[in-house]
């Protein structure tokens, strides 16, 4: 019988025994707009066991240039709902639920293997960053405006959010609303975060955390940064 994963399977940092631990493996998602539309339809598509998707608005005209699942027939639904069917469909192996609320700390739990933070939003990045810090959870962070994204596996040894970006700069992060966002930035930022979980649940011994991944789609550069860890800062090692 064709098996489904056959192309993946043979990629040798693979095989079916990567492949098993991926299908064993439980993600939670936070925000399903640009970069958790391709995050979620990556890892679903490549067979992760079980996914959590949270959210909390519908589906706008003003998305659809750049959320790639979504598409004209969706615009005023719930965005849950609208991207469950659509990963269904692509994966029914796929266990996938959903949470319909905006992030709040007790969402998080040890039962994800790992989390994904695909928001826009500034103020609840630094706090899913501390929360994870916190409980001892690894996250990715992801973010994405103009021609340029960035992505950095964090976990409690590595620098964090807060060690990349003091809360006090702030202002200084740009915002997709505000300075627009090149619909193919997404895909390639996304595409980044998606990859880091597939080798993080595959082989969580390679993964580098507190390397700063930098993208410009517009000048074509791709920077790796490793970021420093500050002194006392959250997560407590
Ligand atoms: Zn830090």
């Amino acid at each position: 019988m064709t098996n489904r994963y056959d192309r993946q399977l043979k990629i040798k940092q693979i095989g079916t025994s990567g492949q098993k631990k991926f299908e064993g493996s439980h993600v939670l998602v936070i925000g399903v707009g640009g970069l958790g539309s391709f995050v979620s339809s990556e890892l679903v598509k490549a067979g992760i066991g079980e996914i959590t998707l949270l959210d909390f608005d519908d589906v706008e005209l003003t998305n659809l240039h750049r959320q790639n699942l979504y598409v004209e027939s969706d615009v005023g639904t719930d965005k849950l709902e609208a991207i469950k069917n659509h990963l269904q469909q692509a994966n029914s192996n796929v266990k996938i639920n959903t949470i319909n609320k905006k992030y709040s700390a007790d969402i998080l739990s040890t039962k994800y293997d790992l989390v994904i933070d695909c928001t826009d939003n500034f103020p609840v990045k630094y706090q899913i960053n501390e929360d994870c810090q916190k409980a001892g959870i690894k996250h990715i962070f992801g973010t994405c405006a103009a021609n340029q994204g960035q992505v950095m596996f964090i976990d409690q040894d590595s620098a964090c959010l807060e060690c990349l970006y003091p809360k006090e700069n702030i202002a200084e992060l740009g915002l997709s609303k505000n300075i627009g966002t090149n619909p193919m930035i997404v895909a390639i930022t996304g595409s980044l975060q998606a990859s880091m979980a597939f080798k993080y649940l595959i082989d969580p011994q390679k993964i580098s955390a507190g390397t700063l991944i930098v993208v410009d789609n517009w000048n074509f550069d791709f920077r790796k940064i490793h970021i420093k860890k500050r002194q006392n800062c959250l997560g407590g090692n």
